[in-house]
């Protein structure tokens, strides 16, 4: 590490108006064919100009080429039936049709491989690249065949794995799974949720990272947010299970939300990416807000393993507030930068 408090994002930055609708989740495309292979493409070059210029250091591909950040991924697996749809509640918070498991899963070749190159391709900073975590995969669908969770979340770390050993061997620099669904089945996350995350992450030559925070801004999120009380702890459960785990680096929620922040205490040994701007408000944080989350969470993460960041994706934010807030957050990194290094 040249420098302390290196900036990078949770992932997903909102789409160009010609690619796909804004401001909303499964946002189906608005090219086809071709068409839409190269729009994905200039899109992620957009997403990479915004973060670089705004001065971010560990940029993704904004997850320009996805519509969603787990569905996606499923959409090309085999013993998944997309055509049959069935109600599930997800994260015991909102109702969605889902896809159901009508056999073994297995993968049809690489995913993401392809993209993961040409972003590596397109920008000399150090890149991340993200996919979803079996336990949140388990969560997202119907499972007539294997009638187990945990079994099912172990097929997806199996085949997650070999996806990201593809992305890895194209010189991306972190893998990180978004494990959204920790935050929720405490039980299952000590029983099999870490050891499947670790299977997912096995032999990767790349830094490791999962990202656990409290979902997108969306409205159902939001009411589940105003049941959990003043101080969420939830991360109180997960993280010294995680300190203890082979995962190098965490990325949680933190601006502008009721996780009590010496939390991240428990990580100890861990890389911390420090949620610095909230992505469920259009409000573009000041560069003095983003500096006060960091001066707060270095009191109880050295600086050398602090990674100031967002709380979560921002899919579903105008564009101008996304860009907004990636330039409070470099701004706010280097106010205190240089107050550690003058
Ligand atoms: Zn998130």
């Amino acid at each position: 590490m040249s420098f302390l408090l290196q900036t990078t994002i949770a992932g997903s930055l909102p789409k160009p108006r010609w690619l796909a609708e804004p401001n909303t989740l499964w946002a189906p495309w608005l090219l086809e064919g071709s068409a839409l292979a190269d729009g994905k493409r200039d899109a992620v070059r957009l997403a990479l100009r915004d973060q670089e210029s705004a001065g971010i250091d560990i940029v993704t591909d904004g997850e320009q080429t996805r519509r969603h950040f787990v569905t996606t991924f499923l959409e090309q697996l085999d013993g998944v039936d997309f055509q049959h749809r069935k109600t599930v509640r997800i994260r015991n918070r909102y109702d969605a049709d889902v896809p159901i498991v009508v056999g073994a899963v297995a993968g049809r070749g690489p995913v993401f491989v392809d993209d993961a190159k040409f972003l590596r391709g397109q920008t000399a900073r150090k890149v991340k690249y993200t996919l979803p975590g079996p336990m949140t995969m388990v969560d997202t669908l119907y499972d007539a065949h294997y009638r187990s969770r945990e079994k099912l979340a172990w097929a997806f770390a199996e085949i997650l794995n070999e996806e990201a050993l593809g992305i890895a061997a194209t010189g991306v620099d972190v893998i990180q799974f978004d494990e959204p669904a920790f935050n929720v089945y405490f039980d299952e996350v000590r029983d099999w949720g870490i050891a499947a995350l670790e299977r997912a992450a096995r032999g990767l030559p790349c830094t490791t990272a999962v990202h656990i925070c409290y979902g997108y801004g969306i409205k159902a999120n939001n009411d589940w947010k105003q049941t959990l009380g003043s101080e969420w702890r939830q991360y109180e459960q997960t993280f010294p299970l995680l300190a203890r785990s082979q995962i190098q680096q965490v990325s949680l929620e933190c601006a502008n939300s009721h996780v009590p922040i010496d939390l991240i205490a428990l990580l100890d040994g861990k890389d911390v990416l420090v949620g610095c701007v909230d992505v469920a408000s259009e409000h573009i944080e000041s560069p003095d807000e983003v500096a006060a989350t960091i001066r707060a969470a270095m009191e109880h993460v050295a600086p050398e393993r602090l990674y100031p960041c967002t709380n979560c994706g921002m899919v579903p934010l105008s564009r101008e507030a996304a860009r907004g807030k990636l330039e409070a957050l470099a701004a706010g990194a280097l106010i205190v930068r240089r107050e550690l290094q003058p």
